[in-house]
């Protein structure tokens, strides 16, 4: 039997936010036993995000979480919403189901064949992203089927990964109980702080043909050119 997919996405108003989730929505009704856990960065449910979830075919779960104070102030994207999406799994997930969870950010563009892979992760998969890190690509480096070092920006860190090139089994969440995004770091320390928590560098396994493919980009959506009008005024 298949494992179930639990991806998280982070989301918040701004002009393309529906666009985004919209095309997001599009790849995952292609993904099977996929579960759709969408955190808004909000205090309250948006009623066109929820008729997005309603109108697609996914199964979801639709949660909301403000980003913390602390964690605005020091630029930090998407930490309370990816850490409700885990503990969402923690409560709601029957630990004798085989799962695995990725972040999926609602911006990226991801091929369907990624979401396959993912699914065989035992531990902790990964592989590399298209445009992160302020190159073509960031990629892990791997011989004889190991990882031994990041073709990355900052390589020195002990994950150099992007937040989408990576996924975990969701038992690590239950053998690590605690583990959490911190508030105490900076963006870009994120990955390799979270998974720092539960894994060394030789428990990662790498996918995407020995990470010798390109499933996944971290494209960005431009804001729309909106001329004259001011966005407060078409809200
Ligand atoms: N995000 C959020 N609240 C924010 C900013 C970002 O929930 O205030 C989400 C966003 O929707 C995305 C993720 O966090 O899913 C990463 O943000 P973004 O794509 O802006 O980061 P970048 O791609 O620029 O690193
Ligand atoms: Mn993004």
């Amino acid at each position: 039997i298949l494992p179930i997919l639990y991806l998280i996405t982070p989301t918040y108003y701004r002009l393309s936010q529906i666009p985004d989730l919209t095309r997001l929505a599009n790849t995952l009704a292609h993904v099977k036993k996929a579960h759709w856990i969408v955190v808004e960065d909000a205090y309250h449910e948006s009623q066109r995000v929820l008729a997005l979830l309603n109108q697609s075919s996914i199964t979801y779960t639709y949660l909301t979480k403000r980003e913390s104070k602390k964690a605005r102030a020091s630029n930090l994207k998407g930490v309370s919403q990816r850490n409700a999406g885990i503990e969402w799994i923690r409560q709601h997930h029957i630990p004798t189901v085989d799962g695995v969870f990725y972040f999926a950010d609602d911006d990226n563009t991801y091929s369907l064949e990624l979401f396959e892979e993912m699914r065989k992760t035992r531990k902790v998969s990964i592989w590399p992203v298209g445009f992160a890190g302020g190159r073509a690509v960031e990629t892990p480096k791997v011989e004889n089927g190991k990882v031994v070092g990041f073709s990355a920006w900052s390589p020195e860190r002990e994950f150099a990964v992007d937040m989408a090139g990576f996924a975990l089994n969701v038992k690590v969440l239950f053998d690590h109980p605690n583990m959490k995004f911190s508030y105490n770091t900076e963006n870009s320390f994120q990955e390799t702080e979270f998974l720092q928590q539960c894994c060394t560098r030789d428990d990662l396994e790498p996918l995407a043909d020995e990470c010798t493919k390109i499933l996944v980009w971290h494209t960005r959506t431009e804001n729309p050119d909106m001329g004259f009008v001011k966005p407060q005024d078409v809200k």
